[in-house]
């Protein structure tokens, strides 16, 4: 009797210890603020915020599953004011709100005045930069695996959070865009999701730079390094080497600034990862 009924409980208690959720997908944390991430349950597979489209994953396995069918996963850019955003979803217009969030301020020395101040003559590279960067940032591309969470691309204490109002030598620049993962010159930098490379050079403010695109609109990109280990068009997996750490275009020390960028808008890398083991 026993040979019997051990094979059948040992098949149950398999069952019962397998995670229910093994296929779920690993969504973003939620955090509807001025470059965070929003998780709006859309009944259509194809959604969009102000005529863009944005990223729309199955909601099966998920929380949001009982509200609908489908889970829109929008990026809100640092410069909304906190109220009601609207998403079309097929024929219908879905709305979420966006709370208010702070960012702390942030002062800055930087040495080379140049970045600081750019000459006439850097202006044309800058201009010429920054188009080719936000078309990087800003790019679609249909992947049949959407990738809503990363692996940390570099090992070292966040030095700087994203979203700071920055001051470089008491001059208000833009918000910190990124993450900053301060670590020694050479240290590795790796893939943290399979992705496609879309650019790689030597930038004047990004310094030495690459753009991963995960496809669905996250695209991420790696700043000031010391040495690129890919080129565009690369396909890479998790884990893959992309380049070393290092300081080149402007910096204060040596660091990765790593940042995400979902539906063309900068948000804050911390809602894709998980908290580093101390
Ligand atoms: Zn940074």
């Amino acid at each position: 009797m026993i040979r019997t009924v051990r094979p059948l409980l040992s098949a149950l208690a398999l069952v019962l210890t397998l995670p229910a959720s093994a296929d779920i997908a690993r969504l973003p944390t939620a955090s509807p603020v001025p470059g965070g991430v929003a998780l709006v349950p859309v009944p259509t597979s194809q959604a969009s915020l102000k005529g863009r489209p944005v990223m729309v994953v199955s909601a099966k396995g998920t929380r949001y599953a009982e509200h609908a069918p489908w889970l829109a996963v929008v990026g809100i850019d640092l410069s909304t004011e906190p109220g009601t955003l609207a998403l079309n979803a097929g024929t219908q217009t879905i709305s979420f709100e966006v709370k208010d969030k702070q960012y702390r301020e942030q002062r800055l020395t930087i040495k080379n005045k140049r970045h600081v101040n750019p000459e006439k003559r850097d202006m044309e590279r800058i201009g010429r930069e920054r188009k080719e960067m936000l078309t990087a940032l800003g790019n679609w591309r249909d992947d049949n695996a959407p990738v809503t969470r990363f692996e940390l691309p570099a090992r070292g204490p966040f030095s700087s959070p994203f979203g700071l109002k920055r001051f470089f030598n008491d001059q208000p620049r833009a918000p910190h865009s990124g993450l900053d993962i301060a670590a020694p010159k050479g240290a590795p930098i790796t893939a943290p999701a399979p992705g496609v490379v879309t650019a790689a050079g030597d930038y004047f403010f990004n310094g030495r730079n690459v753009v991963l695109d995960h496809g669905h609109g996250l695209v991420t990109m790696y700043s000031h390094l010391d040495r690129i280990d890919v080129s565009v068009g690369d396909r890479v997996k998790t884990g893959d080497s992309l380049g070393t750490i290092g300081n080149s275009g402007r910096v204060t020390g040596p660091h990765l600034h790593w940042t995400v960028s979902l539906n063309n808008v900068r948000v804050d890398p911390m809602l894709f990862i998980d908290p580093p083991a101390k």
